[in-house]
């Protein structure tokens, strides 16, 4: 496919912000390659691309790998401007992606001037020249790679028009942002080549279990359905991971069907899929990104203690005190994180694993994927393969009868360094593990008031006001967004003005400074004019009284296809912390956020 037929594809789907347009678009583009099987090839590419990226999220692939500063020198050398020019149209537009375009529009101006006075046509190029030369930019490495890379980039710049540059360099600068969910991207291929929206399921149960959108992609274009059914648990892929609904503690046991259900810790780590095959053994985390290397001492305990040839659970490393007697909360875990002198931390901070959950094993030559096993048996198979030691345990877990024993069991968990109870069913029937999936299979629970936002929330900082008096020349109140994963934006959800030490608020104009903006960032819905604009980066937690509907906030306005007039938004916000620990993406969802505003009643 022509690069240049892509980009209009993306230029309409940026134009709107309705979701079922957005699909339309995509499903177009789709059909387009099945009407045009000579394109084909190119599916892959497209879904990486439109997801802003080149490779599979999952994979750990070497990245473009290249700072503004460097694109932007590559440009003013390709366009033959100063590069303080090139600083003043990203100011104005805050935007490298319109800045390149800017320039390009002024080049190719000149140029077709040219091509039309002396007769002759305007090179296109191809989705595959265009991503192939990505792929080549990633892979340079070592001395004089810069040179290497800046001549690549001006290779591209001379095949693109105007639009084109647009993209490409959104693509460089991972900013693409088109607005285009993972779930979206589903919905188009679900009607694009199974002919409706309906068997978006279908893709999705393949998705959750290998996570790369191009291969889904293939499977589905090539064989329809039975394509998806081939998509099979991998040893070495990440699983979408199951996640937990909130229920105040009343309504959990009505919920988990009456009678009986199982009550864990809910422990206070970091969550790791473990795969194990061999000795080899990969650890991800719950974004599903490879974080072995930060777990040496976890990898080694998986290797002496479990008896399978395969295998892949889950379970929650927690920071322990040296003599493995109590859990330490999450905050003694993250001094663990970092690049350097792992070891020396390893032994600093102890961690053991608990486990909780099996997806799959290989034992005696027998493999056997397990997530579709009612919750009891697979714990059953965890004790069978396990050889507990302080270093590697099953998490602790209680049957509950009644909201009595629910409660007691929730204040020992307290006690214990836990940080609430994870409630989950054990019908014989519905208990399986749902890859990817939030429903009420799972209940956690992490205070036991109820009507009130009980539950601090992470969100990012989008704009800021200029304080007054003692605050002057600093952020007085910050214009804070949740994350809403239908539509990829970030969604303005109140502001928040308390809370700050003065230590706070020299802080904040430090650490976003680098997120500064002229306008409206792409990624960003609100409502609001700040004084100042934040591109989404920085995180920070929050506490309130509790969520409410208003028609200053944007979060949720645009929700599960309906478009409201009101969003929702936090009463008597305050600043609590910053979470350098967490990635945009991880903050709180608006999804969540409507969860808790039901949950208040
Ligand atoms: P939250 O992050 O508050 O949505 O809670 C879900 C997280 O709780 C999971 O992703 C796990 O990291 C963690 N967790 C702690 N203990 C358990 C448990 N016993 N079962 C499942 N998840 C747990």
């Amino acid at each position: 496919m022509d690069f240049g037929i892509l980009v209009e594809y993306y230029d309409k789907v940026e134009s709107t912000r309705k979701r079922l347009e957005i699909i339309g678009y995509l499903t177009e583009l789709f059909k387009k390659l099945k009407e045009n099987p000579k394109e084909a090839d190119d599916l892959e590419k497209i879904v990486y691309l439109t997801q802003g990226t080149i490779y599979p999220t999952i994979m750990e692939q070497p990245k473009l790998n290249l700072a503004e500063k460097s694109l932007m020198d590559f440009i003013s050398s390709y366009y033959a401007v100063n590069v303080s020019k090139v600083e003043n149209i990203l100011k104005k537009t805050g935007d490298l992606g319109d800045t390149g375009q800017k320039l390009a529009e002024k080049k190719s101006g000149k140029k077709s001037q040219i091509t039309s006075f002396m007769g002759m046509q305007e090179e296109t190029v191809s989705v595959a020249d265009i991503y192939n030369k990505l792929e080549e930019i990633s892979k340079i490495q070592g001395s004089g790679s810069l040179d290497k890379k800046e001549s690549k980039i001006h290779w591209l710049l001379a095949r693109c028009k105007p639009l084109m540059v647009k993209y490409l360099m959104r693509i460089i600068t991972s900013t693409m942002r088109l607005g285009v969910s993972d779930p979206t991207i589903m919905d188009a291929l679900a009607i694009a080549y199974l002919g409706d929206k309906d068997h978006r399921t279908d893709v999705e149960r393949a998705y959750n279990v290998h996570p790369d959108l191009g291969l889904i992609a293939r499977k589905v274009y090539d064989k329809g359905l039975k394509g998806l059914e081939e998509v099979k648990i991998q040893i070495g892929t990440p699983i979408r991971m199951m996640l937990a609904s909130r229920l105040n503690y009343n309504q959990i046991l009505p919920k988990l069907g009456g009678e009986k259900f199982l009550s864990e810790y809910k422990l206070d780590g970091e969550r790791l899929q473990v795969h194990k095959d061999g000795s080899n053994v990969t650890l991800f985390s719950r974004r599903l990104t490879n974080i072995t290397e930060q777990y040496p001492d976890v990898r080694e305990v998986i290797k002496k203690s479990i008896k399978a040839e395969k295998i892949i659970i889950e379970g929650e490393a927690v920071a322990m005190d040296p003599f493995y007697e109590e859990m330490q909360p999450f905050q003694v875990l993250i001094t663990r994180k970092r690049k350097y002198d792992i070891e020396e931390m390893v032994e600093k901070v102890p961690v053991c694993l608990f486990v909780f959950d099996i997806l799959y094993i290989e034992r005696d030559g027998k493999e056997e994927t397990v997530m579709d096993y009612p919750l009891l048996e697979r714990r059953g198979i965890i004790k069978d393969v396990l050889d507990e030691s302080e270093k590697i345990k099953l998490t602790k877990g209680k049957f509950i009868e009644s909201t009595d024993e629910l409660v007691e069991f929730f204040k020992e968990a307290r006690a214990a360094n836990a940080e609430g109870i994870m409630n989950k069913s054990i019908d014989p029937e519905e208990s399986v593990y749902k890859a990817g999936n939030r429903g009420f299979l799972w209940v956690k629970l992490k205070s036991l008031e109820a009507g009130k936002m009980t539950d601090t929330i992470d969100v990012v900082p989008i704009g800021a006001l200029w304080g007054k008096g003692k605050r002057a020349n600093q952020y007085g109140t910050l214009l804070v967004a949740v994350y809403n994963e239908e539509n990829g934006k970030f969604e303005l959800l109140t502001r928040v003005a308390s809370g700050f030490s003065d230590d706070d608020l020299t802080r904040f104009l430090n650490l976003l400074e680098p997120f500064k903006t002229k306008s409206l960032p792409n990624s960003v819905i609100c409502s609001e004019k700040p004084d100042v604009w934040f591109k989404p980066g920085l995180v920070i937690e929050i506490s309130g009284d509790e969520l409410t509907i208003s028609p200053k906030a944007d979060a949720g306005k645009n929700y599960n296809n309906q478009v409201r007039e009101k969003g929702y938004s936090v009463r008597f916000p305050v600043f609590q912390r910053i979470r350098n620990d967490k990635e945009i993406f991880d903050i709180t969802t608006v999804d969540e956020i409507v969860e808790l505003y039901e949950l208040q009643g």
